[in-house]
C-alpha cells in the first residue's frame, strides 16, 4: 500500500510516525505538527497492517476528536478499515468501559451521567451549610486523587475537612443508590473495575495494543494511572504534549505526567520537533517573548518555517462596544475579500466578554458560533430573566410563567405547576389571570393554603414592578433587582461566578439600552433579543468564538483576542497562577496562522458596573506594546513620563525630542542617563 503520506512530514515527525512497538514521548511546542504526527501514525499503522480495532486514540475534547478523525481518515484507504479505530475524548472511552462492566462493580450498566447542576443540588440535599463550590471541587479532587471517603476521612485534620469527608461518603452512597455517575466517575470507575479485576485488565489492555494521547501535559494523576493499566501489557504507549501549554492546572492536570514520563514507562523513545509550521515568524516570536517570562518550564526551542508575514495588531478602544465595532469591520471587510469566516476566530479569557461581542455580530449579520459554550441568550439565567419580563409585558404568557414561578425557590413545586396548568386549561384562562381573579381562599383550594399565598405575593409583586414600569424604566430596573434578588440566588453555585457575571451583564445590557433609547419600551427590548438570538442561520461559514481553553489544538487563519486587560487576562488575585495565565496567553497567541490582533479597552461593563481597566502585562511581555497602531496618538512624550524599559526598568523621561515618527528620550534610570527611542520603551 502507498504510504504517500508519509512525505509530508519532517524527518523527525516521520520517525515518530513510523514508530511501531514501545513507548514514544513526542515533545514539541505550539504548532510543530504533534497533532500531525500522532495523526499520521494512526494511518501509518493501519496502511501497515495493524488491526484498526486495536488502536486507541485519546483526546480532551470531543472537537478535537472529530478533526482527528477526519484528518486519519482523510489518509488512509477506507475500504480496507472494517472496524474503525476508536478515537474519542478520555471520558467517552470511560462511558465505553462501564457500559460494557459496570457489572464488575455490582451495579447495573443503565446508570445515568449527572451534570454539575445534579452534583449541585444532590450535594445540597445533603448538607445545607458548607459552601457548595469547596464541596464540589473538593470531592472532585479526592476522586481524581483515587481517594475513598474512608481514605479522605483518614487524612482529613481540619474539622472542615472532616465534613466535606463525611459529605463525600453520603454523596457516594447517594450515586450508588440511585446508579448514578458523575463525570469524576466515568474515569475513576473504570480504574477501579481494572484494579479490581486483573485478568479482565489483561484482556483490556491486549485489546488495546496501541494507544495514543494527544494533549498529554493535561492529564491528570488518576487518567496517568488509568493509562498504565490499559498499558500493562504492552508498553505501547505514545504521547504527545508540550509543558507550555499545560492550563488545566486548576482541574488537577499535573506536568509532572510528562516529566516523568519516561521514568513511568520503560523504554521511552523521546521525539523533539523543533519547527513551527503554523505561524508567521513575526506571531510565533511574540509568543516565545511571551512564554520566556515564565520560569516553571523545560525551555524547548521552536523556529518558524514561515516568512514574517503581518505585523500583530494591537486594538486600544475605549470599551467593549467600540471593541467590537473594529473586530466586526475587520471581519466584514476580510470577508468582502473573499477570506473564509470559518477561518476567523475571537477567543477570550473569561466567558462573559462573549456578551457585547454576540450583540455586535448579531446586528452585523456575520454567522457566528461560539465554540463549547451555550450563546448569551440560551443561557439558563439568562431566559430565567427573558421569562421574567415577558410576563411583565404579557401577563398571558403562561409558558414564562411557569419557567420563573419558582426561581428563585418559593417553595411552589412541580405539582403546583401542574395543578395551575389543569385549572388554566379547564378554565381557558392565563395562570396569571386565574391567580390575580381568584380569592385567596379559592386558590387555596387549587394549590394549598401556603402556595396561594405565596402566589399571591408573587403577583403582587409583578404588579407593582408592572406600575414602576410605566413611571421609568430605571427605576423598574433597580425595583426588579431588589424585589426577586435572582443574582444572588447563584452566590454558592460552583458555576455561580459565571452565571452572576452574566446576569450583570444582562442588566448592564438592558440599561444601556434604555439609554441609546429612551423612548423605547420593555417589548421592544424583548423584540430585539428574540431576533438577535434567531438572526444567526446555520451554515459551515461562520466565525469561531471560544474560550481560550477551548482553543487548543485548533488554528486559524485570522485570530483575535479580547480583552487584554488586568483582571481579565490574566486573571489575577485569589487562586489564580500567573504562569498558568502566561501559558494560556502562549497557548492563545500561537492559535493565529497569519494575522493576528489583540485588543483591549480603557473600560468595561462587568459584574453590573462600569470598571476602568489597565492594559494587560501581556501586551509588554510579548513585545507587543511597541508595535501598537492605534497607541501612537497617545504616545506623545514629555519631560517627567514614567517610562519601562525591557531591560533598564523603570525611568523617567528628563528630554523628549520628536524624530520621526518617534522621540528621541532622555531617560534617568535610576541614576544612569541614557538616550532611547521611544519606541523601546513602555509609557506607564
Ligand atoms: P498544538 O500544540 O497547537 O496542538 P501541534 O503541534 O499539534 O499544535 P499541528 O496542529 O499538528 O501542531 O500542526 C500545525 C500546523 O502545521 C497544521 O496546519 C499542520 O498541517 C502543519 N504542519 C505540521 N507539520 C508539517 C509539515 N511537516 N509540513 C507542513 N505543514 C506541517
Ligand atoms: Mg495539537
Amino acid at each position: 500500500m502507498s504510504e504517500n503520506f508519509l512525505l509530508s512530514l519532517n524527518d523527525s515527525q516521520k520517525n515518530a510516525a513510523q514508530h511501531i512497538d514501545g513507548a514514544l514521548l513526542i515533545l514539541a511546542g505550539a504548532g510543530s505538527g504533534k497533532t500531525k504526527t500522532i495523526t499520521t501514525r494512526l494511518a501509518y499503522l493501519i496502511s501497515i497492517g495493524i488491526d484498526p480495532a486495536s488502536i486507541l486514540t485519546l483526546t480532551f475534547t470531543n472537537k478535537a476528536a472529530t478533526e482527528m478523525r477526519e484528518r486519519a481518515f482523510s489518509l488512509i484507504d477506507s475500504s480496507i478499515v472494517h472496524t474503525p479505530p476508536l478515537l474519542c475524548t478520555f471520558h467517552k472511552f470511560g462511558l465505553l468501559l462501564l457500559k460494557f462492566y459496570m457489572s464488575e462493580l455490582g451495579r447495573k450498566n443503565n446508570f445515568i451521567i449527572i451534570d454539575t447542576d445534579d452534583k449541585k443540588r444532590i450535594l445540597r440535599s445533603i448538607d445545607k451549610e458548607l459552601p457548595l463550590p469547596l464541596l464540589a471541587s473538593e470531592i472532585s479532587k479526592y476522586k481524581n486523587s483515587i481517594l475513598s471517603p474512608n481514605e479522605a476521612k483518614a487524612t482529613a485534620q481540619l474539622k472542615l475537612y472532616q465534613e466535606i469527608a463525611d459529605v463525600y461518603e453520603k454523596y457516594e452512597n447517594y450515586l450508588e443508590k440511585n446508579n448514578l455517575v458523575d463525570f469524576d466517575d466515568l474515569l475513576l470507575l473504570p480504574y477501579k473495575i481494572l484494579c479490581n479485576n486483573e485478568k479482565l485488565a489483561e484482556e483490556i489492555s491486549q485489546k488495546y495494543n496501541y494507544i495514543m494521547v494527544d494533549e498529554y501535559q493535561d492529564t491528570n494523576e488518576l487518567q496517568y494511572k488509568l493509562l498504565r493499566k490499559l498499558c500493562a501489557t504492552h508498553n505501547n504507549l505514545c504521547v504527545v504534549g508540550d509543558d507550555d501549554q499545560s492550563i488545566y492546572g486548576w482541574r488537577g492536570a499535573t506536568i509532572k505526567n510528562i516529566l516523568n514520563f519516561t521514568d513511568h514507562f520503560e523504554n521511552t523513545k523521546v521525539v523533539k520537533l523543533e519547527e513551527n509550521y503554523r505561524s508567521t515568524n513575526t506571531i510565533l516570536n511574540h509568543a516565545n517573548q511571551l512564554i520566556e517570562h515564565n520560569r516553571d518550564r523545560l525551555g524547548k526551542k521552536l523556529v518558524s518555517t514561515r516568512e514574517d508575514g503581518n505585523s500583530v495588531r494591537v486594538y486600544e478602544s475605549h470599551d467593549e462596544n467600540e471593541e467590537t465595532r473594529k473586530i466586526v469591520d475587520d471581519i466584514k471587510n476580510l470577508i468582502s475579500n473573499g477570506e473564509r469566516a470559518s477561518e476567523m476566530a475571537i477567543l477570550f479569557r473569561v466567558n462573559a466578554l462573549s456578551r457585547s461581542l454576540e450583540e455586535g455580530f448579531n446586528k452585523s449579520g456575520v454567522a457566528y458560533k461560539l465554540v463549547g459554550g451555550m450563546k448569551f441568550y440560551e443561557r439558563a439565567e439568562i431566559k430565567d430573566l427573558i421569562a421574567y419580563f415577558r410576563i411583565l409585558t404579557n401577563n398571558n404568557d403562561n409558558f414564562s410563567l411557569k419557567r420563573i414561578v419558582n426561581k428563585p425557590k418559593r417553595g411552589i413545586g412541580k405539582t403546583t405547576i401542574e395543578k395551575l396548568d389543569a385549572k388554566s386549561a379547564q378554565t381557558q384562562k392565563p395562570i396569571f389571570q386565574l391567580v390575580e381573579e381568584l380569592e385567596p381562599e379559592e386558590l387555596a383550594q387549587v394549590v394549598g393554603k401556603k402556595n396561594s399565598r405565596t402566589l399571591k405575593v408573587f403577583m403582587a409583586s409583578i404588579m407593582d414592578l408592572k406600575e414602576a414600569l410605566e413611571e421609568s424604566k430605571m427605576r423598574f430596573l433597580d425595583l426588579f433587582e431588589d424585589t426577586f434578588d435572582y443574582r444572588s440566588s447563584y452566590d454558592n453555585a460552583p458555576d455561580g461566578f459565571d452565571r452572576q457575571a452574566n446576569i450583570d451583564e444582562f442588566y448592564g445590557y438592558i440599561r444601556d439600552y434604555f439609554i441609546q433609547n429612551p423612548h423605547l419600551g420593555l417589548e421592544d427590548f424583548l423584540n430585539e433579543i428574540a431576533l438577535e438570538s434567531e438572526n444567526s442561520e446555520f451554515t459551515e461559514e461562520m466565525v469561531s468564538m471560544m474560550s481560550i481553553h477551548a482553543s487548543k489544538g485548533l488554528e486559524y487563519k485570522h485570530l483575535f483576542i479580547i480583552g487584554l486587560e488586568e483582571g481579565f487576562f490574566p486573571i489575577i488575585g485569589d487562586g489564580s497562577d500567573i504562569e498558568e495565565e502566561r501559558r494560556l496567553g502562549y497557548v492563545a497567541l500561537t492559535r493565529a496562522m497569519d494575522n493576528l490582533t489583540l485588543s483591549f479597552v480603557h473600560s468595561r461593563f462587568y459584574k453590573g458596573k462600569r470598571a476602568s481597566l489597565t492594559k494587560s502585562r501581556f501586551l509588554s511581555e510579548s513585545g507587543l506594546i511597541k508595535g501598537c497602531l492605534t497607541l501612537e496618538k497617545n504616545s506623545a512624550y514629555k519631560k517627567g513620563d514614567l517610562v519601562k524599559h525591557k531591560i533598564f526598568g523603570m525611568g523617567r523621561v528628563q528630554k523628549a525630542v520628536k524624530a520621526g515618527k518617534e522621540y528621541k528620550l532622555t531617560i534617568n534610570f535610576a541614576g544612569q542617563i541614557r538616550d532611547i527611542l521611544s519606541s523601546f520603551v513602555e509609557k506607564i
